[in-house]
């Protein structure tokens, strides 16, 4: 009932009165009910607290008061978002009791708009990870495909939309952890340029990198939901003051003209040339609409995993410094304090959070700095720099949102180089702190593939524009995953 729809479609259903936000709640933690024992997307559900939270709702809307864009509408925030006296685990044994004293600014601001909070989503062990496996609670699965990964580390946040558990949710991007996973559901995400969306009370993963931003089933809803969050914050240093625009004013449906350029290092070596295809049939479509597209060039790509993998981790291994048994969460006793600090993280912290932390440690270490994490920062100017001189020629730059449509779980996680390189097309717009969005763009063998879309730093506006006209022209952000009844039985065999 209802849960299928978009964002801006139950909003006129709850005006109109056609459903009630109880309905529409009690509507969404059936279907959880239903699919989640076998998709995984939540961590933790919040049904008296959401139901409680319509209600109140409700009462405004008996009350004939005016119904604000997301007033009512029950949606999921990744579990590194902290929500007060509500679990916030990471995905990780460290904090896996760990209940936040304050909300983060998205949570606050997702109340203030009204917004109904079904629970918590899962995702990679501190977000680090590109398919979910990572949790140490369980695995998502993909809608599309129970024996293919979601994507990561916002897996739960893309399944939770893809399947309707949610009508929206948030996910963070460090490297692509939010438009990846949107790509292999079928989903729209978008990572805001650093500093528009606050950071305060996300969980730290890589503090230059990390952007929190919406997963949505439509542009029209990924811009509503950045009306609610975006925007100043005095409480995260890093937090950009600029005139924060409404962002549905761009939602028109006319690229004539927009320049488009197609960095050619994005189409190269790991791209799986059904994608490229599915990507060049998009590119097609785009030129018919009247935009003009040429080739460009960021010469500077290939340095980009190495780059990258050296900052986060190294940010890492600071930023997850402060889980020593004493600050937080999950603690292991010994003889000695200093026992207790290694046998502590020892046991709370999973593979692939303790292989990150001992590279972060060896990249910041002395004799090494400058041969590894100085360098990876110059490397990262000069990836900035490509994408400047991009911009001087084009408004938009595109590309596939990921080198392969979603794939088998256990597929790439013995082999973490194999995982590191499939983020070669989303990791350079995370150093370089400028706004992607991946948009619904196709299928290849059954599975969703996403295009990307890169715009100038604070030009949300005109990758919403482009990427509204796009999905106006065709079908694919309407098309389901198959989770009858027969499908859910044959995936828990
Ligand atoms: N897959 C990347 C990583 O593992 C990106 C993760 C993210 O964006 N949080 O670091």
């Amino acid at each position: 009932m209802g849960i299928e729809k978009s964002v801006s479609e139950l909003h006129e259903l709850l005006v109109d009165k056609d459903i009630s936000s109880i309905e529409l709640t009690k509507a969404y933690i059936k279907r959880i009910q239903t699919v989640d024992p076998e998709l995984k997307a939540y961590l933790t559900v919040l049904e008296d607290q959401a139901l409680a939270q319509a209600a109140e709702v409700d009462r405004k809307i008996a009350h004939g008061e005016v119904l604000g864009a997301l007033e009512g509408i029950p949606m999921a925030l990744k579990d590194n978002m902290c929500t007060e006296g509500v679990r916030t685990s990471c995905a990780s044994k460290m904090l896996e009791n760990f209940m936040p004293p304050y909300n983060a600014t998205v949570t606050d601001r997702l109340r203030a708009a009204g917004t109904i909070l079904l629970g918590k989503v899962n995702m990679d062990e501190f977000a680090m990870g590109s398919s979910t496996e990572n949790s140490y609670f369980a695995k998502t699965r993909n809608p599309w495909d129970l024996g293919c990964v979601p994507g990561g580390s916002s897996g739960g946040s893309a399944v939770a939309v893809a399947a309707d558990e949610a009508a929206f949710a948030l996910g963070s991007d460090t490297g692509g952890s939010i438009r990846q996973p949107a790509a292999f559901c079928g989903v729209v995400g978008m990572k805001p340029t650093y500093g528009v969306v606050s950071r305060y009370g996300l969980i730290a993963f890589a503090s230059s990198l990390d952007q929190i931003g919406p997963l949505t089933k439509t542009v029209r809803d990924n811009a509503l939901v950045m009306n609610a969050i975006s925007g100043y914050d005095a409480l995260d240093s890093t937090s950009v003051s600029y005139e924060k625009p409404d962002y549905t004013k761009f939602l028109v449906n006319d690229i004539k003209g927009l320049r488009i350029g197609i960095p050619r290092e994005y189409f190269g070596e790991g791209i799986d040339p059904d994608v490229a295809r599915g990507i060049q049939a998009g590119i097609q479509t785009l030129i018919d609409l009247g935009a003009e597209v040429a080739e460009c060039s960021l010469p500077h790509t290939e340095y980009a995993i190495p780059a990258y993998y050296l900052i986060a981790t190294a940010e890492a291994s600071s930023n997850l410094a402060r889980y020593d048994g004493v600050r937080y969460g999950f603690r292991t006793e010994a003889e000695d304090v200093l026992g207790m600090f290694k046998k502590t993280r020892a046991a709370g912290f999973g593979q692939e959070v303790k292989r990150r932390i001992m590279l972060g440690t060896y990249a910041l270490s002395s004799g090494y700095y400058d041969a590894y994490y100085l360098k990876a920062q110059k490397v990262r100017t000069l990836i900035k720099q490509d994408f400047d001189k991009a911009f001087e020629r084009f408004d938009v730059l595109l590309s596939p949102t990921a080198p392969t449509a979603a794939f088998k779980f256990g597929e790439k996680s013995a082999n973490p180089l194999a995982m590191y390189l499939s983020d070669i097309t989303t990791v350079p717009i995370n150093l370089a702190g400028i706004p992607a969005i991946s948009i619904p763009a196709g299928f290849v063998k059954g599975l969703p593939i996403g295009m990307q879309l890169m715009g100038k730093a604070l030009d949300e506006g005109t990758l919403y524009r482009a990427a509204y006209t796009f999905e106006q022209n065709t079908n694919y952000h309407t098309l389901k995953p198959n989770l009858s009844k027969e499908v859910l039985a044959c995936g828990s065999r």
